[in-house]
């Protein structure tokens, strides 16, 4: 006979699915073990945050979710597929996967919000909601939580599935049984470093996010980017999906079924005539309800004006 919290597990879990997450697991909200908040320390001592200063910043927080929610017992983790229904016109400049629809932040808030009141109906508990609007060890999480295992490319990887996949927690003070953390791991393989335009997953264990394309073109909106950008980046405008794309998890990756996810017609077609005729203001009516709101009207030029034409 199934007991009344595991009722509650599985309610959850499939509630989760009918709203479209792909996996949800469960983590008890306990402090960060010390391996890896050594390994995060070090990321920053080497400086390899980057343009991320941010990512300094809340350390206790990003330690311990527990300051994120009084009386917090688990951490839900929510994965959702992202992986393209279509692909951009093979003449536009290339936007990574991930910024091709509407803001994942939007749709994830939408989505996470419904499960936490259906979560806090049925426990009668506190939740919180969290898609990158708080300082949480997200992928961390996901793998105790069992969705998946931090690959070499530190991307989530859920087995069987791949890493074209957006994360989102609910903290609740609700006490659920957790989940087996998840322990595959990427074993001999070597694709995404060898793969790497620029050479940003050399050092073991986390991206140097002062080589990473995907930082340096989204996250560094103001500054001119080192000379050496414009000799790797391609047609990239908005982030890298290499490091994914080579990846033998996404080999059988498959379409997402959310529709807000599917490319914008400004992103099929995103040429460097079209980035270079738009206004600030044409910009931001553009892409209000997209990522690439991130990268900026003068980052997305900057951006354009380091691609080749496709003849060089
Ligand atoms: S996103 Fe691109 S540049 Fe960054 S680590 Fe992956 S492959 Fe390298
Ligand atoms: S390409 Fe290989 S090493 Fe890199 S994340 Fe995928 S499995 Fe791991």
């Amino acid at each position: 006979m199934s007991s009344p919290t595991n009722d509650i597990s599985s309610s959850i879990k499939s509630q989760a699915l009918s709203l479209g997450f792909d996996a949800c697991g469960f983590a008890a909200a306990t402090v960060v073990d010390e391996e890896a908040v050594l390994h995060y320390d070090r990321w920053l001592e080497l400086g390899h945050n980057g343009c991320m200063q941010w990512a300094a910043g809340h350390q206790d927080l990003r330690h311990d979710p527990t300051l994120l929610l009084e009386g917090a017992q688990t951490v839900i983790s929510l994965a959702m597929n992202y992986y393209p229904i279509r692909f951009q016109d093979p003449e536009a400049l290339r936007v990574a996967y991930y910024a091709y629809g509407r803001d994942y932040h939007e749709v994830l808030r939408e989505k996470l919000t419904e499960l936490a009141h259906f979560i806090e109906e049925i426990t009668g508990c506190t939740t919180r909601p969290c898609v990158d609007s708080a300082p949480i060890r997200e992928r961390y999480w996901a793998q105790r939580a069992g969705i998946g295992f931090i690959g070499r490319n530190n991307c989530l990887i859920l087995p069987g599935k791949g890493s074209f996949y957006f994360l989102g927690e609910i903290l609740t003070t609700a006490q659920l049984t957790p989940d087996e953390p998840c322990t595959l791991t990427c074993g001999d393989c070597n694709k995404c470093v060898e793969n790497c335009p620029s050479g940003a997953l050399a050092t073991e264990g986390a991206a140097d996010c002062t080589r990473c394309l995907s930082c340096l073109l989204i996250e560094n909106h103001d500054q001119e980017l080192p000379e050496w950008v414009g000799q790797v980046v391609g047609n990239r405008v908005v982030g890298c999906d290499e490091c994914q794309l080579c990846c033998p998890h996404n080999v059988h990756a498959t379409a997402t079924s959310v529709e807000d996810f599917s490319p914008t017609d400004a992103v099929m077609t995103l040429t460097r005539e079209r980035i270079n005729g738009m206004t600030a203001g044409e910009f931001k009516r553009t892409f209000a309800h997209s990522a690439i709101a991130r990268v900026r009207s003068k980052g997305l030029r900057r951006n354009a004006d380091l691609t080749k034409p496709e003849e060089d």
